[in-house]
């Protein structure tokens, strides 16, 4: 079996402003990465479908849905800013429901067998929207779109969300906390935007702080001693992962400094627990990770090893 690689061209068309880091080119960068090092030809290529609203009430409020219709509307007159870095253009809504389409479909195709797990190169990113609120560069939650897709029509009962994007997922933890369906296992920087997840964390809520400057044998030691043993006990029926890349040395905007070894690693790490009691099944999507030649490469190594298990 294949691994799944959804993504459209609407989520090239969201834009923020020329300067933003979180740009086109960020999706152009990991495919042309993809082709070079010749894993594309081992990818299966999938359009992603626009998530309905039906599946974003899951994890998003009516309210929070209707204020971003409300800014697509004003965009078309120009760049729409929900906080001081995340904007709309009058192309980015669309963008952001194939965005949480994208893992949505994922979620189908790994559960009814037609692949064996699925990336899904989109933007804009997800984990920081939390259910009544965009923020950080994040309009829908599309981790979370998948894993209550996963939860509600698939009728799994346990989920289990990775996370090391260098920036706390706060969005996902404040969508899930309550729920014991779902368990989060993170990293994140700390102190760093967007200054939480020490807070909220649980038995189910594993959020590890890393200080800046903390390289890969921290971040080994990390998921090893606090996240598998976890997600032993959890036996997740099947994995999300908030795949930022941005903990990575090369990137500007934190400091912590992984290496794309450091990401084969842990997606072998990650995929030992899916086979042991998931059947293998794993649902990745992109969040952050904005150094363009460490962002291909590192998502190059994340799927050697997906599209190897
Ligand atoms: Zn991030």
């Amino acid at each position: 079996m294949h691994t799944a690689f959804i993504s459209h061209p609407d989520c090239l068309l969201h834009e923020m402003g020329a300067y933003h880091p979180e740009r086109p080119a960020r999706l152009k960068a990991i495919e042309d990465e993809l082709v070079a090092c010749g894993l594309m030809d081992k990818l299966v290529r999938y359009s992603a479908p626009l998530a309905t609203r039906e599946q974003l009430k899951r994890v998003h409020t009516s309210e929070h849905i209707a204020s971003l219709e409300a800014a697509a509307r004003a965009s078309s007159m120009g760049l729409v800013y929900l906080d001081p870095d995340t904007a709309m253009n009058r192309y980015s809504l669309k963008a952001a429901y194939r965005a949480a389409g994208a893992v949505i479909l994922g979620t189908d195709l790994v559960i009814e067998g037609k692949v064996k797990n699925a990336f899904c190169s989109v933007r804009p990113p997800g984990h920081h929207a939390e259910r009544d609120r965009a923020m950080g560069f994040c309009l829908f939650n599309n981790i979370a779109a998948g894993a209550a897709h996963a939860l509600e029509a698939h009728t799994l009962e346990r989920i289990a969300i990775v996370d090391f994007d260098v920036h706390h997922g706060n969005g996902t933890e404040d969508i899930f906390r309550n729920n014991p369906g779902v368990m989060m296992v993170s990293i994140f920087q700390h102190p760093f935007y967007p200054y939480s997840g020490i807070a909220g964390r649980s038995e189910r809520m594993v959020n590890i702080p890393l200080a800046a400057g903390s390289g890969g044998e921290i971040f080994r030691e990390t998921v090893s001693r606090f996240w598998i043993p976890a997600l032993d006990q959890f036996k997740p029926q099947m994995l999300f992962v908030s795949a930022g890349f941005d903990a990575h040395q090369d990137d500007d905007l934190a400091s912590l400094n992984l290496v794309e070894e450091d990401y084969a690693w842990v997606t072998e790490k990650i995929g030992k627990v899916a086979q042991k009691y998931a059947n293998g099944r794993i649902v990745s999507a992109l969040e952050g990770g904005y150094a363009l030649p460490a962002l291909g490469r590192s998502v190059a190594a994340h799927l050697c090893v997906l599209s190897s298990n």
